[in-house]
């Protein structure tokens, strides 16, 4: 499933491509995706210019605008969303659902077998959309401090892995990272939200932020694969110190490595290591 990382990098990767060029036409051809694409978006977008490509969690925020009107496409990548550059004339493959054609005839192209993503649209500021308006801080914003974490995570009596997953808390904090990042801060994934102290929710600030910016630097070594002809962008995989390492031994102590279960996830981690 894309992550922060993966959006993050698509929206890098996109970016130099498309940014500043018109939007010639939008070609869609299934509707049916978590939310079904405005059967309008065309005659929206048509020679709209794209003038910024954000991300905010896991949205890419495609802002369009054009003399008085300005508006922005809402991208989520769902389960198995990618996107990818093409040419003008490359043939649309399955699940190639919306194309984004641009003036410089090249295309925009997302990608997404399973159909849990979407794609929408806003004439208003994008972050009082409602999927936007309710959410956390970006993990790597200054806002998302070990200050701001410690007084939110008072009195609260879910699990602090819960808890940082929650996206009130925090954007972007899936659950890899949520069981890397309570590894690296040796953090039990179990412990009340609320007891943590101050000393380690700094701990665990900095290896939520570590943890995040090492996997944008590695998506970054897949930056020119947005424009391949054989196939998608591919999802690049961390060393991970605890997640998918069930009864393997702990790289920090060589105990073996837990799972269980937390609301329907799998939780990873070391019992000796984290506390
Ligand atoms: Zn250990």
């Amino acid at each position: 499933m894309p992550e922060l990382p993966e959006v993050e990098t698509s929206r890098r990767g996109i970016e130099p491509h498309i940014l500043g060029k018109k939007i010639k036409d939008v070609v869609i051809r299934e509707h049916r995706l978590r939310w079904p694409i405005p059967k309008s978006l065309p005659d929206k977008l048509r020679q709209m210019k794209l003038t910024q490509v954000d991300r905010r969690g896991k949205y890419l925020l495609l802002r369009f605008g054009n003399n008085a009107k300005t508006g922005t496409v809402i991208i989520h990548l769902g389960m198995s969303g990618s996107l990818r550059i093409c040419p003008l004339s490359t043939p649309a493959e399955k699940h190639d659902h919306i194309d984004f054609v641009f003036g410089n005839n090249k295309i925009l192209r997302l990608k997404d077998p399973r159909k849990f993503g979407c794609v929408l649209w806003t004439s208003k500021p994008a972050e009082q959309h409602k999927l936007l308006n309710k959410l956390g801080p970006e993990p790597l914003d200054e806002v998302f401090s070990s200050d701001y974490l410690y007084k939110k995570s008072r009195k609260r009596t879910c699990s602090i892995k819960n808890f940082i997953m929650n996206s009130h808390t925090v954007v972007g904090v899936g659950n890899i990272y949520a069981s890397e990042s309570l590894f690296i801060a040796g953090i039990n994934p179990k412990r009340k939200a609320g007891s943590l102290s101050r000393t380690r929710t700094e701990k665990l600030v900095a290896a939520i932020k570590q943890i995040l910016l090492d996997a944008i630097d590695q998506g970054g070594t897949t930056l020119r694969d947005f424009t391949r002809e054989d196939g998608q962008p591919g999802y690049f995989a961390q060393k991970l110190f605890v997640y998918g390492r069930a009864g393997k031994a702990c790289a920090k102590c060589g105990s073996v490595i837990k799972q269980f279960t937390q609301q329907q996830r799998s939780t990873f981690y070391c019992t000796t290591c984290q506390k």
